[in-house]
């Protein structure tokens, strides 16, 4: 049998596998031998592709605030540092914010987490509702305690260009880029030894990173560990409307519903109640969702919105982390070079410049390094302890 080698092999080249190849390339060298593989070069059914894109500083833990401030300083530089041959990547990051809204039952949290997010550098504010209704007047606010907006840092950007930007860079660097499917890890003496793929080839390797997304636990069983992440369908709604919505943020009811500008319209969706959210590999959408369960909550929010008019829609799978909807991060225990990079459960585009920066590190430096991700790594799993996000969208 033909077999290649590798330093490094990475399964799964979306955004965050991209963000992996890119950050070795820069840091380890030209003496490190990087394999990126991607079995479907068109990425149309990777969450990446399917994501609403945005970024925010507003979480709960210290961990996930400090992955998006990088996530933000690395897109204020991605021009520069993903260029090839002087070609600007265009990745259309627009510093639009956050707002979370709240009603007397969330305020408690919400200023208790304002804390947080302030002593972690986060640029936030906390607006009381006459404030709000100053500054968005098409807001309803007659329900609200207040809301948090994010000044700084936070909005959204083209996650398809970010992506296909880090890989080319990557490429450019010296990473190895194929098409092809990893088919299992080939396990031997504590170790992952090899990368087999599905068209016969055996990969040798002294690392493998799994970016695999939702398939990331089918690649983890195949080296006999349980990883608990799980495909949930999360469907995006976009809508016209004729009344202006100016200056609008990413806005976060109280109900779960979020929307955000998109063109000349708006993205929109809500996350389905728990009883309505099993694992789901199908990419239907529930198209009366928006008649149904949007529309009233936007015509609510936003009287403007009442006459919002539906224009396209489309799903995409969360690869939800089923103890805590945190990434888990780092080497298993059992597989010390084999790293995940898994279970986003909805903020790896993100996360993805910091979390390939640490993957890097660890091949690098065996450890974590610019950011202690500690938190995030396989104990908390294995021991059961949950390190809960109470900001999960
Ligand atoms: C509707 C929706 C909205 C979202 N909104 C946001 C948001 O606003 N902000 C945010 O930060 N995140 C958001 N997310 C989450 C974000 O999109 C994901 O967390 C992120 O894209 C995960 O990137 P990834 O590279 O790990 O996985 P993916 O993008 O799923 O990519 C995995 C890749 O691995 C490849 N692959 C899988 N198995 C193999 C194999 N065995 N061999 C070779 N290749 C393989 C796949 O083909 C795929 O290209 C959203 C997601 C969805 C679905």
């Amino acid at each position: 049998m033909k077999q290649d080698q590798f330093d490094v092999v990475i399964v799964g080249g979306a955004v965050v596998g991209s963000a992996v190849a890119y950050f070795l390339s820069a840091l380890a060298g030209p003496g490190c031998r990087v394999l990126l593989l991607e079995q479907d070069p068109s990425y149309s059914r990777c969450a990446t592709a399917r994501s609403v894109a945005s970024i925010r500083h507003q979480f709960s833990t210290p961990e996930n605030i400090r992955l998006s401030m990088f996530g933000t300083q690395f897109l204020r530089e991605a021009a520069e540092r993903l260029a090839v041959d002087g070609e600007r990547p265009q990745l259309a990051f627009r510093e639009a914010g956050y707002l979370f809204l709240a009603t007397a039952a969330g305020w408690p949290v919400m200023q208790e987490l304002h804390a947080l997010q302030r002593a972690e550098g986060a640029v936030v504010a906390l607006l009381p509702p006459p404030v709000l209704q100053q500054r968005f007047p098409w807001l309803q606010v007659d329900d609200l305690a207040g809301g948090s907006l994010g000044l700084s840092g936070e909005g959204w950007l083209d996650a398809h260009a970010l992506m296909t930007a880090l890989r080319r860079r990557a490429v450019a660097s010296g990473v190895t880029a194929w098409t092809a499917r990893a088919e299992s890890l080939v396990v031997a003496d504590g170790r992952v030894q090899a990368v087999q793929l599905a068209d016969g080839r055996r990969v040798r390797c002294g690392w493998v990173v799994n970016a695999a997304g939702t398939d990331a636990p089918r690649l983890a069983a195949s080296a006999g560990i349980g990883l608990p992440v799980e495909a949930r369908k999360r469907c995006v709604f976009h809508f016209s409307s004729p009344a202006p919505v100016q200056g609008a943020p990413l806005v976060i009811d109280p109900t779960g519903l979020y929307f955000r500008p998109e063109g000349q319209g708006y993205l929109c969706g809500i996350a389905p109640p728990e009883h309505e959210d099993p694992p789901s590999d199908d990419f239907e959408v529930p198209l009366g969702w928006f008649e149904e369960r949007l529309w009233p909550q936007l015509a609510a929010r936003v009287p403007g919105f009442e006459a919002a008019r539906l224009h396209s829609a489309w799903a995409g799978h969360y690869d939800v982390n089923l103890l805590d909807h945190n990434a888990i991060l780092g080497p298993h225990p059992a597989l010390p070079n084999l790293l995940f990079a898994n279970g986003f459960s909805g903020h790896g585009v993100q996360q993805a410049p910091g979390v390939g920066r640490a993957m890097a590190e660890w091949v690098v430096h065996g450890g974590w390094r610019s950011l202690d991700l500690s938190a995030l790594d396989w104990r908390r799993v294995l021991e059961n302890r949950p390190l809960r996000e109470r900001h999960v969208v």
